[in-house]
């Protein structure tokens, strides 16, 4: 029988979810429910000084919002200290660690030393095999716990990702695993972890690349097996450095602020280093199907704003009108607007998915549906609330007053009819009725800006506008 995979997510809350993290929280969450397995989301708060609550939220929504369900946790490194403390303490029974007493400034000499000879700094091991305590200068009182790397061999794993790695044990330090004042530190906190929570599959950036030796090493000294590793490449941006915040939005909720669907950003970030054939749009039961750890790319991926722009548009215009609508609604709410005071917001998505790339977008371009405003734009009024507009808002203002059902079929005949009567082309009825439903020269077809504006609120503004061509006709 093959054991369930589990894998896990475990982000250090220095800061927010960045597009990275994500990706690699995507990929654990993929290779997790493409196998019926279980992801956990670890938060690895050990760091006191750069852990904030308010990243360890940001972590939390940035999941929420991408739809990163997991099946374990929070769990908090920081409720764990009893355990490493416990587990520092078995090695050093059991000789695989031992208190190091070397002062710092101890270590940066032979640091130095090292470096003017040309070779790699590394722990000269002074404190490996001592009875007692050392006296003197070089030394203080309260130790570290150095973990006993091994001194022959190499540790040789498979990362998926990569492939076969390897390295000497020469090449390895004998970390420090705990802190004077017994805090414990990351390359051990994480062994102790993904032994606990029973991890299968270690995915995470490549930056960790060269701690995988060594905690391989700790995965031995502890008895156990370690997981499989998958080292997944960074990503950059479109000019290829490094993506960070100089290429703009980096944090995945400033997605969220810039109006993309969440399912466009999962999708734009699954496609980033991974590939199935030439498809680009999967849903999340696609990507689950067809997700595999071993078919990512081990080149870093180069993130591409108009693609993920063209994703959105797919998005909005393929998912049902109903589940954009949901995400909607968090943008009239920041633009201060009410859905009740106006359609459907489904029905608006209906309308408007074909006209833009984001849904802050749509949300600017349909304000004046849900809130009425202010002036007209200046040059619109100026082009086509003239004085010859009189007639033909005068005569779509009566008909549309008189018609028992406002749907854009019965719409869309009243305007053409108003047309014909007054033997005028479309334009010259619906460029007015527009700008006096709008305020502006843009807007969606005239039956669906008719619609979408409702009839009180339609026949109000034509009488507004009228009024406005009225005084402009008497004052010239
Ligand atoms: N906490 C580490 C980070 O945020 C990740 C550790 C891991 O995945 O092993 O970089």
């Amino acid at each position: 029988m093959t054991k369930e995979v589990r894998t896990r997510f475990a982000p250090s809350p220095t800061g927010f979810l960045h597009v990275g993290g994500a990706r690699t929280a995507l990929f654990c969450y993929l290779q997790a429910r493409a196998h019926d397995g279980t992801f956990i989301l670890r938060i690895e708060d050990t760091d006191l000084q750069r852990s904030t609550p308010e990243s360890v939220r940001a972590i939390l929504d940035g999941m929420e919002w991408l739809g990163l369900d997991y099946d374990e946790g929070p769990y908090y490194q920081t409720q764990r200290f009893d355990r490493y403390a416990e587990v520092v303490q078995q090695l050093l029974n059991e000789g695989k660690a031992y208190h190091c007493y070397c002062s710092k400034e101890r270590i940066e000499a032979i640091r130095e030393e090292q470096m003017k000879a040309g070779a790699k700094p590394r722990y000269d091991g002074h404190c490996r095999d001592l009875d007692q305590p050392p006296q003197g200068s070089g030394f203080v009182a309260s130790p570290v716990v150095r973990f006993r790397n091994p001194i022959q061999g190499t540790v040789v794993f498979e990362d998926l990702v990569r492939g076969q790695i390897s390295i000497s044990n020469g090449e390895l330090d004998d970390l420090v695993i705990a802190r004077p004042d017994g805090s414990p530190t990351y390359n051990f906190t994480v062994v102790v972890d993904d032994l606990d929570m029973g991890i299968t599959q270690v995915i995470r950036g490549d930056d960790h690349i060269n701690n995988t030796p060594r905690q391989i090493n700790i995965y031995h000294a502890l008895g156990a097996e370690h997981p499989q590793f998958a080292h997944v490449p960074m990503i950059l941006g479109d000019d290829g450095a490094r993506l960070s915040n100089r290429h703009g939005a980096v944090g995945v909720m400033q997605y969220r602020d810039d109006g993309y669907l969440p399912q466009a950003l999962l999708n734009y970030l699954v496609r980033l280093g991974w590939s199935h054939g030439d498809q680009e749009v999967f849903s999340r039961d696609e990507m689950i199907e067809k997700f595999s750890i071993r078919d990512v790319n081990r080149k870093a991926s180069a993130f591409n704003t108009d693609k993920l722009d063209w994703l959105n548009q797919q998005y909005i215009k393929n998912l049902p009108n109903e589940e954009v609508a949901v995400h909607l609604q968090w943008h009239f709410a920041q633009a201060g607007l009410d859905p009740a005071d106006g359609p459907s917001l489904a029905d608006l998505v209906s309308v408007q998915a074909d006209r833009v790339k984001t849904l802050k977008e749509m949300t600017q371009l349909s304000r004046s549906f849900y809130a009425d405003f202010e002036h007209f734009d200046p040059g619109a009024a100026k082009k086509h609330l003239r004085p010859v507009a009189e007639q033909a808002l005068r005569a779509i203002g009566s008909r549309l007053a008189d018609l028992s059902r406002w749907e854009p079929e019965r719409l869309d005949a009243v305007v053409r009819l108003t047309a014909e009567e007054l033997e005028v082309g479309m334009g010259k009825i619906a460029q007015p009725l527009r700008v006096a439903l709008t305020g502006t020269a843009v807007s969606p077809s005239i039956d669906k800006t008719l619609w979408l504006t409702g009839r009180d609120r339609s026949l109000a503004r034509i009488a507004r506008a009228l009024e406005y061509v009225l005084i402009r006709a008497a004052a010239s």
